[in-house]
């Protein structure tokens, strides 16, 4: 007897594929199979078995299984089949996902036995005219742990150093496994003392005996949350089990990743996009196998084949990045959610500005809510001042007042942050005698200047070009750049205090690999400097001698279409002002703006974030938004708008026969981006379900349809941006 499976392939079709098993051999599901596809073959992952046998046609026959254990196990399965249904995007792609890039492309399933080194013998054994052997000996030797092939270069050291030292006997390669217990116990020993907040905290976060449960961790910046997930998992991970810490950067904190090293040494494995394929094959294995891993990871860890995952943690579970913002536009904080309820673990959020969504979840006793409101040791939370600058005079978009503040934080030998939310020199360039501004032709947008490369950039595609001093219409020299951007608030910093190293921190100036880690290196010297930058400075950073923060213009969020922007702009600014005064030195925050007296800019001084949560949920039940209905977006890009809103058109006329409430079609906010127009149909409904239905309905109905050459669409199920 034959029997026949269903296959799941990574393209993005709504459908799956009827194969054959091969004689002999019995197929089990979340198994990886290359199977004839075409002219081709291709590599699938066996959704269903034992399918029945279509009468229309013959099938073909699966060429043969690339392991014999199923690559995805079932909680895995049923895990992404789940959020393929949520999301509204097709199986295969979603499934896919769980695999490393090689595994996808179809290579062995094989750990590829990479030696790690250790110091062995003596210093005295290498002559001492081989001087770099030496060093590499002694750099072997206090390091924690032995280091990959890798590592060593990365270190400076040569290949044929490590040869020599290699066959001398010096160095050795490691049995790691008992090399990582070792590591282990050792590390553990130095858990830090908990604050009586800390602890009080902890004790109340609900333990894993209670099964699946999710706690919202409030903990302000600086209280120290990280000290309490690493008591939680020390506490209360088995020796046998597996963790998840999704994080929303790694390389921009690499503390954190270090902290967790500290306690847990080799039980520590990391997931992020700067990880090339044989360490991510290498960490997928591990995970896959059952290591009793505590992974720390960014947003696709999420989705990783755990068969012994025990405990969930999401730090700063408000942050966007959580959200992926192309395909299958999953939220990884969502999806933890449910594999907890998978799992029946504990889930732990951790943010110091939730989101709106968890904090309603919070309020309703969903979740758990555990508060921690003082900061850990001496600091002190900051004081947060708002300056009105509708009437001053602006240098580099900095008042008079707001000079004078660093001036002064300098002067005590302290450090400035300053927080301006655009890179580049200037947003626009405008010439003030025929008011021309160079925008990009590709997109409905304006041209970045960036003077430190003298070119004008698009931000929403790859489009570049040479900057000019005169005006490209009318030639005039009133050519002037308008607002701001970090280089020129850089410069104008720089003018002002030229005894001061500034120090910009963009996605411009981070992207030659290790100079975030040389910036940070030189901010915790803690010499005085002034930091500016955007975002990236707003993140998790611990800076002990920042004590003053100034953010150049607060206004962006206060007035945009984005029903999220008050929050968003509320959580910047409480992240960035965070970093203030989190050593023994008290902290100032000085938000210059031009609407001094907007309510949620006041609130934003009190210095509490919950309180302005709960004003902004009730905005948003007022006006009946997320969270108090569930909302989804098809969003269409095509080469003409009228063929992005004809097909919206059709899909409103598909789904108004339901009771949802239905915005647009309307063009997106960029209508244009790299020559594709782009349209949105909103949709919100009070219950998931009848919005889930006409999703899928929705689906099935458009995908029948045949397409205009050009146009795709997509379904973006709580989506974050509504522009
Ligand atoms: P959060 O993530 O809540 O903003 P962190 O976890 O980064 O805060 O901790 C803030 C700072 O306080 C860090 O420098 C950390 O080492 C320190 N810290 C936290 N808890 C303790 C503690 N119990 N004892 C000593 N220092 C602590
Ligand atoms: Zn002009
Ligand atoms: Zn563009």
């Amino acid at each position: 007897m034959t029997l026949n499976v269903r296959i799941a392939l990574n393209r993005p079709l709504r459908r799956l594929f009827d194969y054959l098993s091969p004689a002999g051999i019995s197929l089990a599901p979340g198994q990886r199979v290359r199977v004839p596809f075409g002219r081709q073959s291709a590599i699938g992952l066996v959704v269903e078995t034992d399918t029945p046998t279509p009468d229309t046609f013959t099938l073909k026959t699966v060429e043969q299984p690339l392991e014999d254990w199923p690559a995805l196990p079932p909680e895995t399965l049923t895990l992404l089949k789940w959020a393929a249904r949520y999301y509204h995007h097709p199986l295969g792609e979603c499934l896919f996902m769980a695999l490393p890039p090689a595994l996808r492309r179809g290579r062995a399933a094989e750990r590829k036995s990479e030696p790690l080194w250790q110091a062995s013998g003596h210093l005295d054994d290498i002559p001492k005219r081989a001087r770099r052997q030496r060093e590499l000996w002694q750099w072997l030797s206090e390091c924690e742990a032995p280091q990959a092939t890798a590592m060593v270069l990365a270190q400076g050291f040569s290949r044929s150093q490590l040869n020599s030292l290699s066959k001398g006997g010096q160095i050795k390669e490691s049995d790691t496994r008992t090399t990582r217990a070792g590591n282990e116990t050792a590390a553990v020993a130095d858990l830090p003392v908990l604050t009586g907040h800390q602890q009080e905290a902890l004790n109340t976060i609900p333990t894993p005996d209670a099964g699946f449960t999710t706690t919202l961790l409030y903990g302000i910046t600086g209280s120290g949350k990280t000290e309490v997930y690493l008591h939680y998992l020390h506490q209360h991970l088995a020796d046998d089990s597996q963790a998840l810490v999704l994080v929303p950067e790694i390389n921009l904190t690499p503390q954190t990743v270090a902290r967790f090293r500290r306690y847990f040494g080799h039980r520590i494995v990391v997931w992020h996009s700067a990880l090339n394929d044989s360490e991510r094959l290498e960490t997928w294995l591990r995970v896959r196998h059952g290591e009793p891993v505590i992974l720390v990871g960014t947003r696709s860890a999420t989705l990783l084949p755990f068969t012994r995952l025990a405990t969930l943690v999401v730090d700063e579970e408000h942050d966007s990045s959580y959200k992926q913002g192309e395909g299958f536009r999953y939220s990884a904080r969502d999806v933890a959610v449910y594999r907890g309820h998978l799992n029946q673990c504990p889930v732990i959020l951790g943010s110091a500005t939730p989101s709106l969504e968890s904090v309603h979840n919070a309020l309703s006793d969903k979740y758990h809510l555990v508060k921690l409101e003082q900061r850990a040791g001496k600091a002190r939370p900051p004081e947060i001042r708002l300056l009105d600058v509708r009437s001053r005079p602006l240098e580099g978009g900095l008042s008079r007042p707001a000079l004078a503040e660093i001036q002064r934080c300098l002067d005590n030998g302290q450090q400035a942050l300053v927080f301006v939310n655009r890179r580049g020199y200037a947003p626009v360039m405008m010439c003030f005698d025929c008011g021309y501004m160079m925008e990009c032709p590709r997109c409905d947008t304006r041209l970045t200047y960036h003077r430190r490369d003298r070119a004008m950039r698009c931000h929403h595609c790859d489009y570049q070009t040479a900057a000019t001093e005169h005006c490209p219409k009318c030639h005039s020299d009133a050519f002037k750049p308008i607002g701001q951007g970090t280089e020129r608030t850089e410069d104008v910093l720089s003018e002002q205090f030229p005894d001061t190293p500034v120090v910009r921190v963009d996605r411009d100036s981070t992207q030659r690999k290790g100079s975030i880690d040389n910036i940070l290196k030189q901010v915790n010297s803690g010499a005085p400097c002034i930091l500016v930058g955007t975002q990236m400075l707003a993140k998790g950073h611990d800076f002990a001698n920042v004590t003053l923060v100034i953010v150049v213009n607060a206004d962006g969020g206060l007035f945009s279409v984005d029903f999220r922007a008050p929050e968003q702009l509320i959580q910047t600014l409480i992240q960035v002002s965070g970093r203030a005064g989190r050593g023994e030195l008290a902290g100032r925050v000085v938000v210059q703006t031009c609407h001094s007296d907007h309510p949620l800019l006041n609130a934003l001084c009190q210095g509490q974030y919950l309180p302005i949560a709960r004003q902004m949920l009730a905005e948003r039940e007022a006006s009946q938004l997320p969270p108090f209905q569930a909302m989804a977006i098809v969003r269409t890009e095509a080469t003409t708008m009228a063929a992005s809103l004809a097909f919206l058109d059709q899909a409103k006329a598909l789904a108004s026969e339901a009771n949802l409430e239905l915005w647009g079609p309307l063009p997106a906010v960029i209508a244009r981006r790299a020559d594709r127009h782009r349209a949105q149909l909103v949709l919100l409904s009070p219950g998931r379900k009848v919005l889930a239905q006409t999703l899928s309905q929705l689906t099935l109905a458009l995908d029948q349809q045949r397409l205009p050459a050009g146009l795709r669409w997509q379904i973006d199920v709580d989506p974050l941006e509504t522009g």
